[in-house]
Order: C-alpha cells, then sequence, then structure tokens
C-alpha cells in the first residue's frame, strides 16, 4: 500500500460530498430517498446563457485562454463590480478561475504559510477550513449561535486576532447559515480591522443575488477595506452554472499577480466555452435571474413555516441563500430503538436511514448543533421530506 502525503492524510472528504454519497446509495437500493444536503440551485441554466456557450463552441473558442480570464471577460467583471457593488477594479485586479472554490485555495495558498492564523467565523463553509490546512495554517474558529442568528459580533472577532492573524475570510450571505451582515454590522468590523493593517479579508460573495434583505454589501466597499480586501465570487448559484466551473477574484495587483501564478501551475484558464457563456451572464441585467430568487422566496417561507411546526427545532429566518440551519441540539441524548443520538452527524444519518431525507450535519460546518437543509428543491419535496422529518424526529425517546 503506497503511504500517502502528510497533506493528503490529513485532509477531510467534505462531509457535503459524503452524505450525498450515502444517500445515493441508499437511494440504489429502491429507496426513496429526498436529498436537501447539496449545495445547488435546482434550476437549470438560462438558455440565454447556454446560447451564447454553443454559439461559442460553433466560433471555434477551443483554444488554451489567459490564465486570467479573456480580455473581455475580465472587462466584464469589471463592469459587473462597478455596476452592482459601486467598486471600481481594472482588469488586472481580476483572476477568474474554475469556480469559486479555485479562487478561495488561490487566495489562501498564496496568502497563509506554515504557523500563519485565519479567523473563519462558525459556521464556515466545509473547504474553509481544510483549505487553511492545506497550506500549513492555523484555523481560529470564532463560533455563533441560532441565538444571534449566526453572527459574529465586531467584539468577538477582534477578541480572536493575535500576531500571527493573516487573514479572515467567511461568507455573507452564509453558507449554511443564510445569515446577512448588515453594512452596518461589516462597518463594526471594518473599524476594528482599521487597527490591525496586515490582516487580509477574504470575503466570498458566491450568494450575492440569492439575497432576500435587500442590497448585498461588499465588504470592499467598506472605508479603508478595498486595499486588503479579496472578494471572491461566482456564477454557480445565482445563475444556476455549478457545473460550469466559473468563479472570480477582485483584489490588489499584487496578490491578484501572485494567485495567477499559483494558478498558472495548477489548472491554468478556466474552460474557454464557459467563459465566453460567463460574458453573456455577467454583461446582462440581474433581472434576467429574479425568477430563481423569487421562487427561492417562496420556499424559504415554505420550509421556515414547515419547519417551525417541529417541536424541539431551534430556527433563525435566513436572509440569503438557501439553506436552513436548525439547531437540533433538543433530540440530543433520545434513543430509536436502544440507538442513541449523541450529535448531529447521528442525527443526520437517522433522519436519513430512518426517514429518507439527506442533511448534512453541523459538525461539517464547525456548530455541532445543527443541520443544514436545502430548500433548493420543489415545492412537493419539500413539503413531504419535512413531513418525514417531523414523524422520525417524533419516534425519539
Ligand atoms: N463559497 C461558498 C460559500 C459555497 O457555498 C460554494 C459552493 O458550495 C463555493 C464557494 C464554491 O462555489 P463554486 O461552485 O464556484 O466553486
Amino acid at each position: 500500500m503506497v503511504e500517502l502525503s502528510p497533506v493528503v492524510q490529513q485532509l477531510e472528504e467534505p462531509m457535503t460530498i459524503g452524505m450525498s454519497r450515502k444517500s445515493r446509495e441508499l437511494a440504489a437500493t429502491g429507496v426513496n430517498v429526498i436529498s436537501l444536503s447539496l449545495g445547488e440551485p435546482d434550476f437549470d441554466t438560462p438558455d440565454f446563457i447556454k446560447e451564447s456557450a454553443k454559439q461559442a463552441i460553433d466560433q471555434n473558442y477551443s483554444h488554451y485562454t489567459p490564465v486570467a480570464g479573456y480580455p473581455e471577460l475580465l472587462k466584464a467583471v469589471c463592469t459587473k463590480f462597478k455596476r452592482d457593488n459601486n467598486l471600481e477594479y481594472q482588469p488586472q485586479q481580476i483572476l477568474v478561475s474554475t469556480g469559486a472554490k479555485q479562487s478561495l485555495a488561490n487566495a489562501i495558498l498564496t496568502l497563509v504559510g506554515p504557523g500563519d492564523e485565519v479567523i473563519i467565523p462558525a459556521p464556515y463553509w466545509v473547504t474553509y477550513f481544510e483549505l487553511v490546512k492545506l497550506a500549513g495554517g492555523k484555523p481560529v474558529v470564532v463560533g455563533s449561535t441560532v441565538e444571534t442568528d449566526f453572527k459574529v459580533s465586531a467584539q468577538k472577532l477582534e477578541s480572536a486576532i493575535t500576531e500571527k492573524t493573516k487573514v479572515i475570510m467567511f461568507s455573507s450571505p452564509c453558507n449554511p447559515s443564510g445569515a446577512v451582515y448588515s453594512h452596518s454590522e461589516l462597518s463594526e468590523w471594518a473599524k476594528v480591522l482599521e487597527n490591525y493593517p496586515k490582516i487580509t479579508v477574504i470575503s466570498d460573495e458566491i450568494y450575492e443575488l440569492i439575497n432576500y434583505k435587500g442590497k448585498h454589501v461588499s465588504f470592499a466597499s467598506l472605508p479603508g477595506m478595498y486595499e486588503r480586501t479579496l472578494t471572491i465570487n461566482g456564477l454557480s448559484k445565482g445563475y444556476a452554472m455549478t457545473g460550469w466551473r466559473l468563479g472570480y477574484m477582485a483584489g490588489p495587483a499584487d496578490i491578484i499577480r501572485a494567485c495567477d501564478k499559483v494558478q498558472g501551475q495548477f489548472t491554468s484558464g478556466t474552460c474557454s466555452i464557459t467563459q465566453r457563456a460567463a460574458i453573456t451572464a455577467l454583461e446582462a441585467s440581474t433581472d434576467k435571474v429574479q425568477y430563481m430568487i423569487d421562487t427561492f422566496t417562496r420556499r424559504k417561507k415554505l420550509t421556515f413555516d414547515l419547519l417551525s411546526e417541529i417541536p424541539g427545532l431551534k430556527l433563525s429566518n435566513p436572509e440569503g441563500a438557501f439553506y436552513m440551519y436548525p439547531d437540533v441540539s433538543h433530540y440530543f441524548g433520545k434513543s430509536f430503538n436502544g440507538s442513541k443520538i449523541s450529535n448531529s452527524l447521528d442525527l443526520s444519518m437517522y433522519l436519513l436511514e430512518e426517514g429518507h431525507v439527506a442533511t448534512v450535519p453541523g459538525d461539517a460546518f464547525g456548530t455541532p448543533e445543527n443541520i443544514r437543509l436545502s430548500f433548493a428543491a420543489s415545492d412537493e419535496n419539500i413539503v413531504e421530506a419535512v413531513r418525514r422529518i417531523k414523524s422520525a424526529l417524533s419516534n425519539l425517546k
């Protein structure tokens, strides 16, 4: 047996992917499983974007592209930032990647070295923690609970800062909690950070368009934050393009240049066809994808109302993304047929095996009292899944 590298040995498989594999395995045995475990829109990519990809194939966009992306795409990204976020970027401040996941990996590998600390407010997206470990850094988790709507105060953030803090990394709207930081909450963070000029902020804004609260706040738009923020975004969530693999990053030109170097050794530029389609997507008005947001808004209410009827769940009402993140700790210590539920992993497994609903345990996101359910599913599946969850939970004694 080949001995794997220490880096790989310490790397975890994302629990989100693990849960969907388990639910597929169960479904393969003939069980009707409803999956609320995946983090992607259940819509197909809009036709106007697909058409432009078809044209790109016919126009022979089939060669390697510049590592950072086609110049027209970099320009379209700059225009998007100006139009939607009132942020001025030049093309040399943009790097397009194979998904926002690669943008995040580029950023962490570029900024974080052995021993550097990275503050990650919890709950966090699974990959943040593993990327920091991969770079030899130390993830410093700052927790939050349903009682504070899964938000971390500026004061709490500051108490985690040390001389070794290199980066703060967060998503708003947040996967998994759906929390959206307000302008004033982020301004409080920015005020604290003014005292720590060496810290870089990685602001993951991939759920920008899926926002039920109102206008999105880009962290880089806050006073003094432009020069030290890397903004991550992409097409996966807002444009229903998860499989196309396109993310992008904006920030100081020197960091972008360094990230370009990293990407140049790993993957080079992302798919040429995807890039041409991305130009069309980003140049269009965001009104063109509003129908998806409207649907998520309705389903959020449906899911929230149904889950509210289940005794013992503590819920926050998400302001963005497409997840519910109930605190399920009321059920810890209860049993079914002699098997005890000790934590959210046990509960998720129980809901899968007994309720035939796939969810993701909060352990994956750094808050083990919770489970994540995606409401990017049909109304019919949401209603049936919550009925099953309610019934399975009522059997726990
Ligand atoms: N950031 C967050 C918070 C996400 O939830 C995801 C996908 O689940 C990503 C980044 C990665 O998105 P992409 O598909 O662009 O790699």
